[in-house]
């Protein structure tokens, strides 16, 4: 067996093996299907006159009202503990605790890191570890590996350093498996598995303002020492549960989608899934295809768009890799279009750069202010759901099923979702929708759930109610110079950063994907692509400068806490309905994801690397004296 830790003896640095032995080898799956059926393939035509008017935004208003308050979600702890736990590895592997000293140490081993890591050792920074929670790299697509799980974003955009890699997904929308297997790959490829450790969870980070470093404690026994702290553990980490009356009473199986228990065989089961976001709308599918009774419990409808699933064709796997850097300028025009639907669906002759532009432009003769810019695009969105609507009623036969399926608010406040057999899956004498609008199921007993009086008996039932959207749960246990933690410092202060990868009194900490910090996009590896840019570009200037500490201006910081502030209430009436973007709807303006796009965050990040005016740095003598 090889020992967990060994020395490197040309770099006498550590090389780790702590990947957990994979007790998931077994898991084989797909995402969506390719579809023949072109009724299932278009959207109808919005009716005729569709406009956004009184009526029907005094419809969509009422939508929202009836819903406010009504969500309400625990995290699990205490007996919803055991619902966190790590179904797909073995055990952890055993490993002394460790009180050495690194120069960035990461938190997290998704997407973020492994491109982070590919940056930096790119960049010549060597002296790198990461700690990560699960038992193997892939962060989201380890921990997410239901039936049905696929990418919502074209894959050929998604998949980070397709290039590099020498990689073209399989299909338009890759499944979750391949997704992980390419992490995995990545993570071979790139040395990355040597310097992870794996099963350890990052319990504490304290600054020491005398040392310049941080103290990183872990669930493990360490208390490792490291100039630079890197949070990279996601934007949706955090699963959570529905509060709901009783729900530790019910005895049959239950789990979350984000733990999905393969041992559970359902079979022939009674199922219930509470939950109908992008998550569920992926597992119904699949689910209906093997249990005896589904019954999918909804408080609000998602959009259900066309999917359009395709395999990769002959042709592009024969041309693209002889097209240099094809994935980085496929991502860069998916980022033009990022807007609407038009990139969702992936405009592949726009994409693969066959035609200049996605759509036909219309020549106005008048400039729009951003307010006028702003309803023209409800105006635009009210269209694109009322085909969603009508999709619906094109499909499901039982006129109150229908009626049920159909969302009232504005395309894209909840995530948009896509899928060709989620719909017609309601018309299987087996599957029910039980409406429990609005305010959702609030009564579990030990048989199953209860709504309006009825009880759905269930064997098992799986909550598919989400995630925490951008509460990693690292924010808690982060303490910088003056003690308080960063959320202590945001609750007390507001959430306060500079461009969502500082955050004043934090000194060498910076934050991949976290709040301000470039989101309210759809692709978010072109995210995590320009902050692994942005950060390396931070390390290679202090080493540039000589200096030790990195923070940032108070003002700054303050400002740019208002652009973001000002930039969401721009776009607010966008995401008018209550949904996890904007903390269902208790959030304050511009404390969560940024919406003044990617090229204004840019724009301000260039400013502010060329001007350096935002930095304060510390010379690297003074942790000497
Ligand atoms: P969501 O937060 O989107 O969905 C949670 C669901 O639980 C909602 O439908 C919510 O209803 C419902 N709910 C909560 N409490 C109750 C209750 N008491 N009774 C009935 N229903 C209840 O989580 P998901 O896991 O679906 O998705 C999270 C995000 O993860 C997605 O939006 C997407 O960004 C990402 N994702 C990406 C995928 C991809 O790329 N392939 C696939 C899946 C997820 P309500 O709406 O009324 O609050």
């Amino acid at each position: 067996m090889t020992d967990p830790i060994r020395i490197d003896p040309a770099t006498g640095r550590k090389i780790f093996a702590t990947r957990a032995a994979k007790a998931s080898e077994k898991i084989r799956g797909k995402g969506y299907s390719i579809i023949e059926d072109e009724a299932l393939k278009t959207l109808p035509p919005p009716p005729p006159g569709a406009v956004f008017n009184a009526a029907e935004q005094a419809k969509y208003r009422e939508f929202k009202e009836a819903r406010a308050g009504a969500a309400d979600y625990i995290r699990m702890e205490g007996e919803f503990s055991k619902y966190l736990e790590d179904v797909y590895s073995e055990p952890p592997v055993e490993r002394p605790a460790l009180d050495d000293e690194c120069e960035i140490l990461v938190i997290g081993a998704g997407f973020g890191a492994l491109l982070l890591w590919y940056r930096l050792m790119d960049a010549g920074f060597t002296d790198v570890r990461f700690c990560e929670k699960g038992g193997d790299v892939g962060g989201t697509w380890y921990w997410n590996r239901y039936p049905g799980i696929a990418c919502d974003v074209e894959s050929y955009s998604y998949l980070p350093l397709l290039e590099e890699m020498g990689y073209i997904p399989s299909m338009k929308f890759a499944s979750g498996f391949e997704i992980l297997e390419y992490c995995q790959t990545m993570a071979e490829r790139f040395g990355f598995y040597d310097r992870c450790l794996f099963h350890t969870t990052v319990e504490e980070t304290l600054w020491d303002e005398d040392a310049e470093r941080w103290t990183v404690k872990t669930d493990r026994g360490d208390a490792m020492r490291a100039r630079f702290v890197v949070l990279a553990n996601g934007i949706l980490t955090t699963p959570r549960l529905a509060k709901i009356e009783g729900m530790e009473t019910f005895k049959g199986e239950a789990f979350h989608t984000s733990r999905w228990r393969y041992d559970v065989d359902l079979e022939g089961k009674r199922v219930g899934i509470i939950g109908t976001g992008a998550t569920a709308v992926q597992i119904v599918p699949e689910a209906a295809k093997i249990v005896k009774e589904l019954y999918v419990f909804q408080r609000t409808p998602s959009s259900i768009d066309v999917r359009d699933q395709r395999a990769t064709t002959e042709e592009e796997y024969a041309t693209w890799p002889n097209e240099p850097n094809w994935a980085v300028q496929r991502r860069e025009r998916l980022a033009l279009i990022s807007a609407g639907r038009t990139a969702l669906q992936g405009n592949d002759d726009f994409l693969s750069g066959k035609v200049e532009d996605y759509k036909q432009r219309k020549q106005h003769n008048e400039d729009l202010s951003p307010e006028e810019l702003i309803q023209r695009q409800l105006n635009t969105n009210f269209r694109i759901m009322e085909q969603i609507r009508a999709r619906v009623d094109a499909v499901v036969k039982d006129p109150k099923t229908a009626e049920a399926l159909k969302p009232y608010y504005p395309y894209g406040c909840k995530r948009p979702t896509f899928h060709d057999e989620y719909l017609p899956t309601f018309n299987l004498p087996h599957v029910h929708l039980v409406d429990t609008a609005p305010t959702g199921v609030s009564k579990i007993n030990e048989k199953g759930v209860v709504h309006d009086g009825v009880e759905y008996e269930l064997d098992v039932l799986i909550y598919a109610t989400g995630f925490e959207w951008m509460g990693t749960g690292s924010f808690n246990m982060i303490r910088g110079k003056d003690g308080r933690t960063l959320s202590e410092k945001w609750s007390e202060e507001g959430t306060k950063t500079f461009l969502g990868i500082h955050s004043a009194g934090f000194p060498n900490l910076l934050i991949m994907n976290g709040p301000q910090g470039g989101g309210g996009q759809f692709n978010f590896t072109r995210v995590s692509e320009m902050h692994a840019s942005y950060i390396t570009w931070v390390l290679q200037t202090m080493q540039q400068r000589g200096v030790s500490t990195i923070d940032v201006d108070k003002a700054a910081e303050d400002e740019y806490a208002e652009h973001c502030a000002e930039m969401d209430l721009l776009s607010a009436p966008l995401r008018d309905c209550i949904s996890y973007y904007n903390g269902d709807g208790k959030a304050k303006p511009g404390s969560l994801a940024y919406y003044g796009g990617g090229a204004r965050w840019h724009k301000r990040r260039m400013a502010a690397q060329d001007s350096m005016a935002p930095y304060l740095f510390t010379p690297m003598a003074r942790a000497a004296e």
